[in-house]
This record gives structure tokens, C-alpha cells and sequence, in this order.
């Protein structure tokens, strides 16, 4: 719980109990889970939880650096307590995310020209058939 509280604070974030049940859930499940199967798995615990403060709470965490957004899969939004940079892979089969080395070549994208850009994020996303679903 200590390690949930600090994570937080450290991303200047009121730690409500709210917000230390999403963010302890995205730290334990690094399945890369949606608002739906976070507020499915916290409700019964927290019955005053409701989908849009699940929803809020995972936007300020994104916000603060606590956590990153994926968009790689366009029919949900899915959430990582991981905010190293790393790739992701998923499946267009079974729907799962997998984590993925980020190759060091491909980091330094960052050092490229970017037009007097600022680059705050950078998003690398496979996409194919995993390899649990390619063993069916
Ligand atoms: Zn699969
Ligand atoms: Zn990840």
C-alpha cells in the first residue's frame, strides 16, 4: 500500500482511496487492463466506484506520468503502470497485449529533428498474431 501512497505523491497526486485501489490494480496486473476491467474488478470492494471515476482517475494518472494510455487497441483504450519506454505487441486473435523489448535504435527517434516539436511521448505498437494463439 506504502508503495501505491508514494508512487502517487511522487506524481503529485492526492492519494484518495480511490485512486490507491486503481493505481495498486494497474500495478499488480500488467495485463494492460480497460476502464471496464478495472471497475469490474474494484466495484465489489468499493461499491461507490463508478465508471467515470475510474475512468478520471486513470486520465490524471496518465497526466501525471503515474502510468501511460495505449491506443493500440482502436476499440479500447488500455492502461500500464509501466512507464518505461517499451513496445507493445498485440494480438489480433486473442486480443491480448504483450510487453516488449524497445530497441535502442528506435529510442533515438528522441534525438532526431522534430521541427522545433517537443516530443512528449512516443508510442510503438506491433500488431499480429501472438505466439499462444499461433500454437491453436
Ligand atoms: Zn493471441
Ligand atoms: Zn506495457
Amino acid at each position: 500500500m506504502e508503495v501505491v501512497v508514494e508512487r502517487l505523491q511522487g506524481h503529485n497526486i492526492k492519494p484518495s482511496v480511490q485512486r490507491i485501489a486503481i493505481m495498486k490494480y494497474l500495478m499488480e496486473h500488467r495485463t494492460h487492463p480497460t476502464v471496464d476491467e478495472i471497475y469490474t474488478a474494484l466495484s465489489p470492494t468499493i461499491p461507490t466506484l463508478s465508471k467515470t471515476t475510474v475512468y478520471n482517475t486513470l486520465k490524471i494518472l496518465s497526466e501525471q506520468g503515474a502510468a501511460q494510455t495505449l491506443t493500440i487497441d482502436e476499440r479500447n483504450t488500455c492502461y500500464d503502470a509501466d512507464t518505461t519506454p517499451h513496445s507493445h505487441f498485440l494480438c489480433k486473435r486473442c486480443g491480448r497485449i504483450y510487453d516488449l523489448p524497445c530497441d535502442d535504435a528506435i529510442k533515438k527517434v528522441v534525438d532526431t529533428d522534430m521541427d522545433g516539436h517537443e516530443v512528449q511521448e512516443i508510442h510503438y505498437y506491433y500488431k499480429g498474431i501472438c505466439k499462444q494463439c499461433k500454437e491453436d
